[in-house]
């Protein structure tokens, strides 16, 4: 009898110390600092959201950021090393459309968007900025559709790699213009305006969270905004469609990826974090500073970034298969 009691006692006991031990996890992650990777150059647009995520996400989380920048192919480098690091939490990527559009454009891609990560949510929406060097000889974009034209042998348009969202607005203005431009790749948006601001490349569309400074300090020419409506931060600039681009829409959109299989209790805690993060008046306020806003709040989900990532890849795919663009 004596013995029965023990026995449940000790069963008891041990179920309690397994409940505790469940409970003690939580609270123990994270114990170091979480890293997000960023597929391009430092101070370039994706760089600049995820710097000022991380700092708004810092607090909430209990732990520092650190911001790894692993350039190169377009972004598939930097989702590549992700999709192969640690499933833990502590190594993230913070990565734009281009997630969505290197399925269609690498013939071989070492992961797949779909399977090999996790979700955390989405962060930010930026319109899009064509530009041209500061002494391009058209002040507006009837005027440089005119110049490229009489000059196209010798044109050429900056991005910062294939798969980049500048890639993409790159393609789209060459098909509304209706001929094809000599593009030069970079590792980033940072070098490619580095170029421009140096006159060794002629157009560049970019996100204004890179581009809005060089605007305002007048060291760029401004052709337009690549969304539908104009935008608060630049309120006197045409949209491209407004300008003559008929139909042009390009906005840049982030999500914050782990890789598959990384504990719940590490994405719930990441997705809190986020959501504090994007709630902060500070992050909003840069945002919207950099001419772009941080995503609502249904976006900020595990579901909101998958299921916006599937209609992504579904809207791009075609398109791409149907321009026969890749790269190996
Ligand atoms: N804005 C770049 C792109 O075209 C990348 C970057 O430097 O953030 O995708």
């Amino acid at each position: 009898m004596m013995r029965t009691r023990i026995t449940v006692l000790a069963s008891l006991l041990a179920g309690m110390s397994a409940s505790l031990v469940t409970h003690a996890q939580p609270a123990a992650w994270p114990t170091r600092p979480v890293t997000i990777v960023v597929p391009y150059a430092a101070g370039g647009p994706t760089d600049i959201v995820a710097r000022a995520l991380g700092a708004s996400m810092t607090k909430p989380l209990g732990q520092s950021i650190v911001i790894e920048n692993k350039v190169g192919a377009g972004g598939t480098i930097a989702a590549t090393h992700v999709a192969r690091s640690n499933a833990d939490g502590y190594t993230l990527l913070l990565h734009h459309n281009g997630m969505a559009t290197s399925v269609a454009l690498y013939r071989k891609l070492d992961y797949n968007p779909l399977t090999d990560f996790d979700y955390v949510g989405q962060v930010a929406d930026v319109p899009m900025t064509l530009l041209g060097r500061r002494d391009l000889p058209a002040d507006n974009l009837p005027a440089l559709a005119r110049w490229i034209q009489a000059n196209k042998e010798k044109v050429n348009l900056a991005n910062a790699g294939i798969g980049a969202a500048s890639h993409l607005c790159g393609m789209m203005v060459q098909q509304a213009l209706g001929i094809e431009l000599t593009t030069v790749p970079f590792q980033g948006t940072a070098p490619a305006m580095n170029a421009l601001l140096g006159g060794q490349v002629d157009l560049l569309c970019d996100q204004t969270t890179n581009t809005i400074s060089q605007i305002r300090a007048n060291k760029v020419r401004l052709y337009g905004v690549t969304t539908p409506n104009r935008i608060a931060a630049l309120p006197d600039t045409p949209t491209l469609n407004e300008a003559g681009f008929k139909g042009f829409d390009v906005k840049v959109w982030h999500g914050l990826y782990a890789p598959k299989g990384t504990p719940k209790i590490a994405l719930d805690r990441l997705n809190t974090a986020l959501r504090a993060a994007l709630g902060d008046p500070a992050m909003a306020a840069r945002m919207t500073d950099l001419g772009s806003e941080v995503v609502p709040e249904a976006k900020q989900t595990p579901a909101g970034l998958q299921d916006w990532l599937r209609l992504e890849i579904a809207k791009w795919t075609p398109v791409i298969q149907k321009a026969g663009v890749y790269a190996d």
